[in-house]
């Protein structure tokens, strides 16, 4: 059988088991087996792949093996400087928009904190979260690598951390994403923008001492959930500065 040597780098090696990390790897193939059938095997996502080189050079994964090759394979990192070398996907997408899968609902409400469109259900099929990545331009969030080696997944992104704060800092950190974030401006409920609105117009539903303490609303256009600067806010703003975000003053809060 011909065999080819491959190296993972950075993060990627989580995928691994222990005695596979960080090293050079010796590994059997069937002739003309493609890389990401290859990498897959080994437990990697291709979603978590930004550029593999074949002996030296940056190669799609679509690339046939036939025995020798040696193979470096790199994490999708994007803020990681490799321009000079071609990226297996074209281009970031734009607007970074996003589709958690059903166990990150936390992470969900953290990402629509910072501003990010990020849909959840609580009740949805793998086919059906796959669909709606790929329709609506969505980067996919999950911790299950099976979902993202799906071959029609173009832009999905495994989540190494497990608690919910860790997984928000990861996900900006990873995918570079505080100079886009817009702090306060959509519901963390539902997911739908909040505006500014006139104490008058809702004082009726607003608790006693909420009333009295505070002049200054928003409301979900959607749910209409009514949100105000109360305890919480002030918390919330050290956590995200916290995170390289420009925190955005309550005037920062817009439709
Ligand atoms: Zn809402």
């Amino acid at each position: 059988m011909p065999t080819v040597t491959l190296r993972f780098y950075e993060e990627l090696n989580d995928f691994l088991p222990g005695s596979l990390r960080k090293r050079d790897i010796e590994r059997e193939i069937q002739p003309g087996e493609s890389l990401k059938h290859l990498i897959e095997s080994m437990g990697v996502p291709h979603t978590e792949i930004e550029v593999v080189l074949l002996n030296g050079v940056s190669v799609d994964l679509d690339r046939q093996l036939q025995g020798g090759e040696r193979i470096s394979v790199y994490p999708m990192f994007e803020s990681l400087d490799v321009t000079p070398i071609l990226r297996l996907r074209q281009r970031p997408l734009r607007t970074s928009r996003f589709v958690t899968d059903a166990h990150l609902g936390k992470l969900a409400r953290y990402l629509r904190l910072l501003g990010f469109d990020t849909l959840f259900f609580n009740d949805i099929g793998d086919q059906r979260l796959v669909e709606i990545s790929l329709s609506e331009r969505r980067i996919l969030l999950t911790r299950d690598r099976a979902l993202l080696m799906r071959r029609t997944i173009t832009h999905g992104c495994y989540v190494h951390a497990i608690e919910p704060w860790l997984q928000l800092v990861e996900v900006v950190e990873r995918l570079d994403l505080a100079a886009q974030a817009r702090p306060f401006s959509r519901c963390m409920v539902c997911n739908g923008s909040i505006v500014a609105t006139q104490k008058a117009l809702i004082e009726d539903q607003l608790p006693d001492q909420v009333a009295r303490h505070h002049d200054t609303f928003w409301r979900c256009r959607e749910c209409q959930k009514i949100y105000w600067q109360g305890s919480h806010y002030s918390k919330l703003l050290k956590s995200i500065a916290g995170l390289g975000v420009d925190n955005g003053e309550a005037g920062d809060v817009k439709s």
